[in-house]
This record gives C-alpha cells, structure tokens and sequence, in this order.
C-alpha cells in the first residue's frame, strides 16, 4: 500500500501545528516545531493569506495525518461517517479513533500510532482472543484488545509497559498493566476524543 515517506517533522511543519508522530521526540526539546514552528522550504515563513478552501483542506490532511490514513481511505470513512446518524464530523472522528492502532496507541503500548501500525501489522496484537494484524480494524464497545503472551517480552512491549501511565488513556478505554490488556468499555463521544482537529471544516471541505 502507498505510503507517505518524507519527514515526519515535516508534516508537523507544514500544519502548523504538532502532529505527534515520533514519540518521545515530539515532547521534547529536539521537536522541530519548537525551533521553526513554521512550513518547510524556502517561503515557508512568507506571509501566506489562507483561503476558505485551504483552511478546509488543511484541516482534512491534519487529520489524515494525526491518524495516518491516506485521502482514499479517508474519504471512505467520510462517506461512511455521512452514513451514520449524528453529527458527520463527530461520527468520523469516533471512526478514526476505533481503529486497533490508535487504540493501541491511545493505550500506551505503542510511542506514536505508526509504531502501534507495526505492532499490529507484525502480529502482536489480540482482540478478544483471536490475533488480528490489520490496523484498520475496528474496536467495538466491551472489545478486549490484548498483547499477546508470546509477545510481551519484547522490548518494544517491556519498554511501554514501563511507560504505562505516562500518557493519560482516554475514559472509553481502561488498561490492565499485567496483562497488557486494555477494555472498550464504549465507543468514544467528541468529549473525550483530544484531537486538536476542527471536523466542521472537513465536512464543509467535502460537503462542497
Ligand atoms: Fe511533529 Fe513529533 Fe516531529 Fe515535533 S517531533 S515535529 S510533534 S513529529
């Protein structure tokens, strides 16, 4: 499958805005947006008056890129949220946020959703008992997503289970240490989704 293989920081860069994609680096000093919070390349601290339209879109690759999906997909998600009853931009944000490597990540056993990607693709990860290595998989509520046993003793895992703690875990979810182990107890409300994303804009992007 394509993938985005430039910089990480640069992503960040070019929204303006952190984006956390490298872990531990993006809290500290060495994040580059903490030097030049400002885009890449040679006008990249040149005045630029955003329009309408690039507010929308910028929005939209944000969001894409917090969780990195690529556009095909996510606009299948859109139109999948725009299926749904509710608000759009809240039910494609619930959407993203239930995916098994944003769980994975929001449950600390990953450092950014990308590592959490590898976990999962490489075979790591359990929900309800049965292995499944596709990140796009989605959680539903009292799903229990799972190290597995085989697994725990890696040093990615041993290194996370450490860090447990560190990084708040959202309400909808609940971590079990000893087990690596973490419960759906729901699927999550806007509230308690931290996405620094503005999904009105999304919707009026693709409601064009
Ligand atoms: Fe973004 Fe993290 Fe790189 Fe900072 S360190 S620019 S937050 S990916």
């Amino acid at each position: 499958m394509a993938r985005y293989t430039g910089a990480d920081c640069k992503r960040c860069r070019r929204e303006k805005t952190k984006l956390f994609l490298k872990g531990a680096k993006c809290d500290s000093p060495k994040c580059p947006m903490e030097s030049r919070p400002y885009p890449p390349g040679q006008h990249g601290r040149g005045r630029t008056k955003d329009s309408e339209y690039l507010l929308q879109k910028r929005e939209k690759q944000k969001c894409a890129r917090i969780y990195g999906v690529l556009e095909k997909q996510f606009r299948g998600y859109y139109e999948e949220a725009q299926r749904k009853q509710g608000k759009t931009g809240e039910n494609l944000l619930r959407i993203l946020e239930t995916r098994l490597d944003n769980v994975v990540y929001r449950a600390g056993f990953a450092a950014s959703r990308d590592m959490a990607r590898q976990l999962v693709r490489h075979g790591h990860i359990t929900v309800n008992g049965k292995k499944v290595d596709i990140p796009s998989f989605r959680v539903s509520a009292n799903d229990i997503v799972e190290v597995r046993a085989a697994s725990r003793e890696l040093t990615p895992f041993v290194v996370a289970h450490a860090q447990l703690g560190e990084r708040a875990v959202p309400a909808w979810l609940e971590v079990i240490p000893s087990r690596m182990r973490v419960l759906v107890h729901s699927l999550p409300e806007r509230a308690v989704i931290d996405t620094q994303v503005q999904e009105q804009l999304i919707v009026e992007l693709y409601s064009k």
